[in-house]
């Protein structure tokens, strides 16, 4: 695996629509995230806590972390201190928490809502109708540290590209609904829509996808049994 030429092969792919780059990082170490880092790479994702924390020490602090895995709210205090953007925000509860750790620390936590677009169960994530009512939740207006900033989805496993097309599709009009809502909260902008990973992210660019998450196709399979 070169990484970092695969990380140029990316950003060139990426840079005619302004795309963002979020190398996935997690179960790799540090020394392989580093290559990345030397290639320019400066948005990493990873989706445990504690992975992230113990990454976060031993990096360069200019490093912005992305939190992309589903977030237990007892552990949100861990990250609070320097997360740059949690992609996987899929209840009020977990919001009410940001908001409480983010007011801790002085920091306004920028966040995405997660939104089920996908036909598989397992996936977390609002359905169009929650997030519709969530826009309208008093309680939101409260939550002065917690600055939502736009939407992340993940598309069906699948093969059919059609369908993939269909689900990001469908994530990005959603997306522009809410944009161009004018009674949003000050707690919700729309700026970033998160989608693609390295099986679909061509289609999330054709889409509309601002931020892709990508790890095998820069550092290659995932070797799970440690
Ligand atoms: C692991 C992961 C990715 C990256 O997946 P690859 O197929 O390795 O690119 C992207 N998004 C989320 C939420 C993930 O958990």
């Amino acid at each position: 695996m070169n990484i970092a030429e695969n990380v140029q092969q990316l950003q060139q792919e990426l840079a005619p629509s302004e795309c963002k780059l979020i190398a996935v990082s997690k179960t790799k170490p540090v020394s392989t995230l580093m290559d990345a880092y030397e290639a320019g790479v400066r948005d990493f994702g990873e989706n445990k806590v504690q992975e992230m924390v113990e990454k976060y020490e031993q990096m360069p602090k200019d490093i912005r972390w992305h939190m992309i895995g589903h977030l237990q709210r007892n552990k949100v205090k861990n990250i609070a201190p320097f997360v740059h953007l949690i992609h996987s925000v899929d209840s009020i509860r977990l919001m009410e928490e940001i908001n409480k750790q983010g007011a801790k620390h002085h920091r306004v936590i920028s966040c995405l809502l997660q939104a089920h677009i996908s036909e598989e169960e397992s996936k977390f994530g609002f359905t169009d109708e929650e997030i519709f009512r969530l826009i309208r939740d008093e309680t939101i207006q409260h939550l002065k540290y917690v600055q939502v900033v736009g939407l992340m989805g993940m598309a069906s496993f699948t093969s059919d590209e059609a369908k993939v097309h269909k689900e990001f599709e469908h994530l990005k009009l959603l997306f522009d609904a809410l944009k161009y809502n004018d009674d949003l909260p000050d707690q919700i902008r729309m700026e970033e829509v998160s989608m693609g990973m390295s099986g679909d992210y061509r289609i999330a660019i054709e889409e509309g996808s601002t931020m892709v998450r990508i790890g095998t196709s820069i550092f290659g399979e995932r070797n799970y049994q440690k």
